[in-house]
């Protein structure tokens, strides 16, 4: 087995899930078995009203209130954003109006059991919204961030630069790579390989050959680097792909098969000695189940929005650990997603070295809330605070499309 590799595997615990829960005069800590639910005590609140502000396509940040006019700031999957604004208050809203906040995991359950006509996807990405406010509001109930409340302990994150461009050549993405690394202390980049769902073509020809030796040549060996094939290929082209990877001493080797194809990448996994991330576009337990037990992954990479929230992401964490796997929670936009990733991240018992951290300049995000966080020598660390330690921008929700449900009396 590859040295990187085993130690890679060597290094995760097998700890039990970080779990605990609101502080015990008024909510006790109560941690929990791997994969157990995090034990929330009641509340005497209820949740009165769910608010959705959605601009453009993009991006729905949902506000839920509680009965005595607490509130708290969520956010559902980017993309789309108002198709799953309107999923979120058609189908998933009227199972969470009228409950105690408290019931956060079993209300995350039923909303996926109750939508079992709608599996997963829309349902997931509009249950996020919903749940990752209500942990903004026990947050704030309880005055300590959510990454406290999940046991954690909040702390600086190395980050690892994320190219999201396969336009760029490989020459100019070499010098940004270079460029960032000097400038803000990163350790670790990923690159773009291959095609999105590309059936073995490449974004053009010798893109991915000459791209993965230039940038490794760049930043020198100390830096670590990681190549995403976002379902490009077959199993035979992926295993030579993985191979020009260990020659440059890549360290994980993303999606390289099409992602619903866990057999196929279990193949690749096994063949090569780099280890297999994948995981992002699941948003299915027992799938995310399947991948870990056969093999197909060394790394797991659950997406808190696309898979249903914070309690889901923390079952999938924990069905890694189990397995002495490392979790590395995608999040390839700084939206509120990178928030509710880094809570994540300092909270499980598996993470692993660095967060996914976008280096593209979305505009989409921009100005959403504050403080705004960035890189300082290489790491990023969540705002200090209540709940997800934020304030949505006032101006941004202003100039949102809002719709509304709420409580009946
Ligand atoms: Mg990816």
């Amino acid at each position: 087995m590859n040295p990187h590799r085993r130690d890679f595997l060597r290094a995760v615990s097998v700890g039990s899930l970080a779990a605990a829960a609101l502080d015990s005069e008024s909510n006790a800590r109560a941690a929990g078995p791997p994969g157990r639910p995090i034990l929330l005590p009641r509340t005497d609140l209820q949740i009165a009203a769910i608010e959705t502000y959605t601009r453009g396509t993009n991006l729905s940040i949902v506000r839920v209130i509680a009965s005595d006019g607490s509130d708290g700031f969520g956010q559902a999957a980017p993309y789309d954003a108002d198709i799953t604004a309107t999923v979120l208050h058609r189908k998933v809203a009227p199972l969470w109006l009228g409950k105690d906040p408290a019931a956060v995991q079993s209300l995350v359950q039923q909303s996926v059991e109750s939508n079992y006509k709608f599996p997963w996807s829309f349902v997931c990405r509009a249950t996020a919204g919903v749940e990752t406010a209500v942990w903004d509001l026990l947050g704030k109930k309880a005055g300590k961030s959510v990454c406290r409340l999940l046991g954690g302990d909040p702390r600086p994150l190395p980050v690892y630069g994320s190219s999201m461009s396969r336009t760029i050549t490989p020459e100019r993405e070499a010098e940004r790579i270079k460029r960032l690394k000097e400038e803000k202390g990163f350790t670790a980049f990923k690159i773009r390989i291959g095609k999105v769902n590309g059936h073995d073509e490449d974004q053009w020809s010798g893109r991915t050959e000459a791209l993965v030796p230039a940038v490794r040549q760049a930043v020198g060996r100390q830096t670590v680097l990681l190549a995403d094939g976002n379902s490009c290929y077959t199993p035979k082209k992926a295993i030579a792909v993985g191979r020009l990877l260990e020659r440059h001493d890549y360290r994980h080797f993303e999606e390289p098969c099409p992602f619903w194809e866990l057999e196929w990448t279990q193949k690749v996994a096994k063949a090569l000695r780099i280890p297999i991330a994948g995981g992002e576009q699941d948003n299915d337990l027992a799938q995310f189940r399947r991948m870990i037990r056969m093999g197909a992954v060394d790394i797991v990479q659950p997406d808190v929005c696309y898979v249903g929230g914070v309690s889901r992401t923390m079952e999938v964490a924990a069905m890694a650990a189990e397995k002495r796997l490392k979790c590395v929670p995608h999040s390839a936009n700084l939206s509120m997603l990178i928030l509710f990733t880094l809570h994540i991240f300092a909270a499980i018992s598996n993470p692993g070295d660095h967060v996914e951290w976008t280096i593209e300049n979305d505009e989409w995000t921009r100005d959403l809330y504050s403080p705004a966080i960035d890189v300082r020598e290489g790491k990023v660390e969540a705002p200090e605070g209540p709940g997800w330690g934020v304030e949505i921008n006032p101006t941004w929700l202003a100039a949102a499309a809002k719709l509304e449900s709420h409580a009946k009396d």
